[in-house]
């Protein structure tokens, strides 16, 4: 009966051990996880509210999308930079903005690299690569395969996730 006894409290101790294990690799993978969409600004909803309008935390914060043709910057044709209306970061330069007919401001490339993240996107039972602000996480817009050359990228940016600065020089050396 002994004997049972200590091999039932080997066996107690074994499955503690693999449990133990699970667990630790579990917390691995979330770490991982985290980092993949760890942004260099970040804030809790309560800290952005602070700073942005209901409306612009809706769209950058809850991934809304503001109807067509009634944001502020659709139709703008002025020279200048566009940064995030959450960060200030600088996003897209009017040398890239193009007329997309759609109603969204639109873009053919940002001004870098870094200044968007993309990710896909399956809301709404649609396939669409959503566009993030590539500092503070942002929800911008999405961006898809129908533009212009040279990249044939069309940026549809939500005018509302934007801020405007007119007449700022284009940063990137990039865009002809
Ligand atoms: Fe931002």
């Amino acid at each position: 009966m002994k004997y049972f006894k200590s091999i039932s409290l080997v066996y107690f101790f074994i499955l503690l051990f693999i449990h133990g294990c699970l667990l630790n690799s579990n917390k691995e993978e979330r770490k991982l996880e985290n980092k993949k969409t760890e942004f260099e600004i970040t804030k809790t909803d309560e800290e952005w509210k602070k700073i942005l309008t209901p409306e612009q935390f809706h769209v950058l914060r809850k991934k809304g999308t503001e109807p067509a043709f009634t944001g502020k910057y659709y139709n703008n044709k002025k020279k200048g930079l566009y940064v995030c209306a959450g960060c200030g970061n600088e996003l897209f330069h009017s040398d890239a903005k193009f007329d997309s007919g759609t109603g969204w401001p639109s873009f053919w490339m940002p001004v870098s690299e870094n200044s968007v993240k993309t990710q896909s996107d399956y809301s709404y039972s649609m396939i669409r690569v959503e566009v993030l602000c590539g500092k503070c996480g942002g929800h911008l817009g999405h961006v898809f395969e129908d533009g212009p050359q040279p990249t044939g990228l069309r940026y549809c940016i939500n005018s509302i996730a934007l801020n405007f600065e007119e007449g700022k020089e284009n940063p990137s050396k990039d865009t002809p």
